[in-house]
């Protein structure tokens, strides 16, 4: 699964202020992601985060969906 700054994210779990989707800030072996919702931002590791992204929305750059 390719995610990269700048990509949102779905997650499996919801978070408790009721959003599902992240912002992507940083990737490396841990990411950085921060909660549409509510704004609030954790790190994650690599692997831990890729078993509960349900799905990568089109991000701002170099989205070929469509
Ligand atoms: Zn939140």
């Amino acid at each position: 699964m390719e995610i990269h700054v700048g990509d949102r994210i779905r997650m499996k779990k919801q978070h408790p202020c009721g959003s599902r989707e992240w912002d992507v800030l940083r990737e490396g072996a841990d990411f950085r992601l921060k909660c549409v919702g509510c704004g609030h931002q954790i790190m994650i590791a690599r692997k831990l985060m890729e078993r509960n992204v349900r799905e990568v929305l089109a991000g701002g750059a170099g989205s070929e969906k469509g």
